[in-house]
């Protein structure tokens, strides 16, 4: 530890941290002197939010796997706030973290609490979403996202017979997208859209609400209610005249449920009405319920456990003075410093798969979706 953080320490965290350090100790994370990297250090995990299943398991998951591998860990969730997170990492930093892994509520707002986490030699890494606008990442761990939202786009235009030409149209989508301050968003509409466009530009998929443009389809913070609210405004808007929603671009099962709760509303979910195709992201329990009951059609499964695993490695790694693995080295330019970055694969998933690939896998027990 330097001697800038030790003094740092010492000053904020008072006279018990004072007389420990002194003698080689911190208050949580045992002799920093003697440290090689693993067994004592503390690791200041930042996740997002709660209200997402998918955050809770990434946080049990890396505390389960730093601990198995010796380290103490201090979890924390931000509640989609912001101040709140920053304020989370602030604490962290003074209690004297070895390293930080953080999945930010808002990608471009961390870059001071970073500095500061700099300026004590504390190694960060970003996990799943990239953050934004400063030097102070040194790793990311993540899944292909532009690969999510292809995969999304690439279900709809199959299973419309667009694909193979089986069908020519023209059928109608609507298009949502994540929260505009999550880096992640960018790459998932990107991604999307790149497949879709060219069957827009043949008129063989029509925006009704022609809100096209990604700053006219975000949803702040992923909130599905505020999606059952713009759905609500596009069927009045742009259906009213008896014009059916064929496809809905959904970046998130949470924003799905949003969307198939306003086309319920409207009368979807009959023979003579039945719901559109609309995707989804995460696998998340309500979800694939959802996609057994012939509502949401589709999801994205990214498997957290293995996403935790590189974080983990990428942690202690650092932690080690070793060179984590990486396999892409130009992708996330976060407009300070292109982030070396791990990828994960992401799966499609329907109710021809799911089994398979999140029941046999131990991702979802097989009576949760009782
Ligand atoms: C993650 C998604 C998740 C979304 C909402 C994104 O950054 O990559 O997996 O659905 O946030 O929580």
């Amino acid at each position: 530890m330097s001697h800038t953080r030790r003094a740092a320490l010492a000053l904020t965290a008072g006279a018990l941290t004072l007389s420990l350090a002194a003698c080689g100790q911190s208050s949580e994370g045992g002799s920093k002197e003697t440290k090689t990297g693993g067994k004592g250090s503390t690791i200041g995990i930042a996740m997002p939010t709660k209200s997402s299943e998918r955050w809770i398991a990434d946080g049990n998951n890396m505390v389960k796997q730093f601990k198995a591998m010796g380290y103490k860990t201090n979890l924390q969730y931000g509640d989609d706030n912001v101040d709140q997170q920053v304020a989370q990492i602030e604490n962290m930093i003074t209690k004297g973290v070895d390293a930080l892994v953080v999945a930010a509520v808002d990608g471009k707002s961390l870059s001071d609490v970073l500095q500061q986490a700099a300026d004590q030699h504390i190694k960060v890494i970003s996990y799943d979403r990239l953050i934004l606008g400063t030097p102070n990442v040194d790793y990311y761990a993540s899944f292909d996202n532009e690969k999510v939202g292809v995969l999304q786009a690439t279900y709809l235009i199959d299973k419309l017979g667009l694909k193979s030409g089986r069908k020519k149209g023209p059928f109608n989508i609507e298009l949502f997208a994540g929260s505009p301050d999550d880096n992640n968003t960018r790459y998932f509409f990107d991604g999307a859209m790149k497949t879709l466009k060219p069957y827009i530009d043949k008129k063989q998929l029509v925006v009704r609400s022609r809100q096209t443009a990604l700053d006219q389809v975000t949803t702040l913070r992923w909130d599905g209610g505020t999606a059952q609210k713009r759905m609500d405004d596009l069927l009045t808007k742009a259906y009213s005249s008896g014009a059916k929603v064929d496809a809905v671009l959904s970046p998130y099962d949470g924003i799905s449920i949003g969307v198939l709760s306003a086309l319920k509303s409207d009368g979807y979910g009959t023979k003579a009405k039945p719901y559109p195709l609309v995707t989804g992201q995460d696998a998340e329990v309500a979800s694939v319920k959802s996609i057994i009951a012939a509502q949401q059609t589709q999801t994205v499964y990214k498997d957290t456990r293995a996403l935790a695993k590189q974080a983990v490695q990428m942690a202690d790694a650092v932690l080690n003075k070793k060179k984590p693995q990486v396999n892409d080295v130009k992708t996330y330019n976060n407009e300070k410093k292109v982030v070396p970055a791990y990828l994960l694969n992401p799966v499609s998933v329907d109710k021809s798969n799911y089994k398979s690939v999140l029941v046999d896998s131990g991702y979802i027990k097989a009576s949760e979706l009782q």
